[in-house]
């Protein structure tokens, strides 16, 4: 991917921006771009500068993002409403050509990654509320202020922020850079690391596992009480707007990540903001059990969409036959009375039941949060609960600490 038209490659040290930018190590990368760390030697802050392919098509879908991402920071001023911010764009000529580059803030650690540190145990359910928050009013900004859908909600595309200045407290502040990848492959050689930065990482790595501690009820082995980190806001913020798009202003029939579409996508009967909040339930299942919600797979005499469709059916119940039947695509996968043609036999293994049995729920715990997933997974989009009134629920509130749930108050107050 390295050449004409592809990725550009960076070294370390190397400046953009007529030097004001200084890259420092290799933070990510996705279909289209690398992203790096670097120091902005003008404010003295890092930032994250997402380095976009050359070729014309990537060229064109990084002016497309930087429209939303300006239009994201231009509607929130005081940056409150957990969406990254574009802090400056510029193009950068390399030998594989023009490449469009945007300067975002520095953000930590994705909640996938957070996932891979809690090795797959689920989050405490506290600390999924306080996550299922951030995401929700990046959600509500965007569909309900701005009129654009995400389209590409996923654990990897939220990334955690802490707002403690690591110049005071460095240890916490490792909630932001978490600089190691858990399985192998550290980005760009651990040869440049010096020894300051490799205990940083150390650092870095023990505050995450802290936050991520076990759920109690997972069979006794709780985790031995984290690092007081009480009082420290689980922050994260929306990122990758790379297939946003305004809701009057769509353009591509399939969208999201395999795992969190929703079934409207599939079926090709049209979609609007409610694909996110599938895509949203999907996730806050995935950060409470550490396993995907779905996860279909091509099996003999079916497509992978056919085992989504029937696995979201296992769960939530069947389709009512008008939406199996209305989409574009509904006659490759259903019959006339809104079966399945090619996957009879069906079993059923409500939500409440799944968190009980595989996840160790208590029944309060499983009850209550069955209770705010399944409105966002009703087959009607229409009937999806908005962001907006999502954030009304009550579960956001609960707290499960002593085995009971209770409101607690200061929760509520909690400004974001
Ligand atoms: P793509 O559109 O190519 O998928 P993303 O915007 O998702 O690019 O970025 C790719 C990866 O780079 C992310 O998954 C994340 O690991 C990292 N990354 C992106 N933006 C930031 C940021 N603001 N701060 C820190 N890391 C980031
Ligand atoms: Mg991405």
């Amino acid at each position: 991917s390295y050449r004409k038209g592809g990725y550009h490659a960076v070294r370390i040290g190397d400046p953009f921006a007529s030097g004001r930018y200084i890259a420092q190590r290799k933070l990510g990368w996705g279909q289209f771009s690398t992203v790096w760390l670097a120091y902005d030697t003008q404010t003295s802050k890092y930032v994250a500068l997402k380095i976009q392919k050359s070729a014309q098509q990537f060229a064109q879908a990084a002016i497309h993002e930087i429209e939303v991402l300006c239009a994201i920071a231009d509607g929130d001023p005081s940056n409150s409403k957990c969406t990254v911010r574009l802090i400056d764009h510029f193009k950068h000529a390399g030998p594989n050509g023009q490449h469009p580059c945007m300067v975002l803030e520095f953000l930590g650690d994705s909640l996938l990654q957070l996932i891979r540190f809690n090795r797959y145990k689920g989050l405490e359910l506290n600390k999924v509320r306080e996550i299922c928050k951030c995401v929700l009013i990046a959600l509500d900004y965007l569909h309900r202020e701005l009129g654009i859908i995400h389209t590409d909600l996923k654990p990897e595309n939220i990334l955690l922020f802490s707002t403690i200045d690591p110049a005071k407290d460095p240890i916490r502040s490792g909630l932001t850079p978490i600089l190691e990848r858990p399985e192998g492959g550290t980005l760009n050689g651990g040869s440049t690391m010096n020894i300051i930065e490799k205990k940083l990482k150390r650092r870095a790595k023990r505050a995450v596992a802290n936050i991520s501690g076990r759920r109690d009820s997972m069979g006794g082995a709780a985790a031995k009480p984290a690092r007081c980190l009480d009082g420290i806001d689980m922050r994260c913020k929306v990122v990758d707007f790379g297939n946003a798009c305004w809701a009057d202003k769509r353009f591509a029939e399939e969208i999201q990540t395999r795992q969190y579409r929703a079934p409207e996508v599939i079926l090709q009967s049209g979609y609007t903001f409610s694909v996110d909040m599938w895509s949203f339930a999907c996730i806050a299942f995935e950060l409470s059990t550490g396993d995907m919600m779905f996860a279909p797979k091509t099996g003999e005499g079916f497509s992978e969409d056919e085992d989504h469709l029937a696995l979201m059916m296992e769960l939530l119940g069947k389709m009512p036959r008008k939406i199996a039947v209305g989409g574009a695509r509904s006659k490759d996968f259903f019959d006339r009375h809104g079966d399945l043609k090619r996957i009879r036999r069906l079993k059923n293994l409500p939500l409440d039941r799944l968190l009980v049995t595989k996840y160790k729920f208590s029944d309060t715990d499983a009850r209550e949060f069955r209770e705010f997933l399944s409105p966002l997974l009703d087959f009607s989009p229409e009937k999806r609960p908005t962001a907006q009134q999502c954030l009304q629920h009550p579960w956001l509130n609960l707290r499960s600490s002593d085995g009971k749930s209770k409101v607690d108050a200061g929760m509520s107050k909690l400004k974001i």
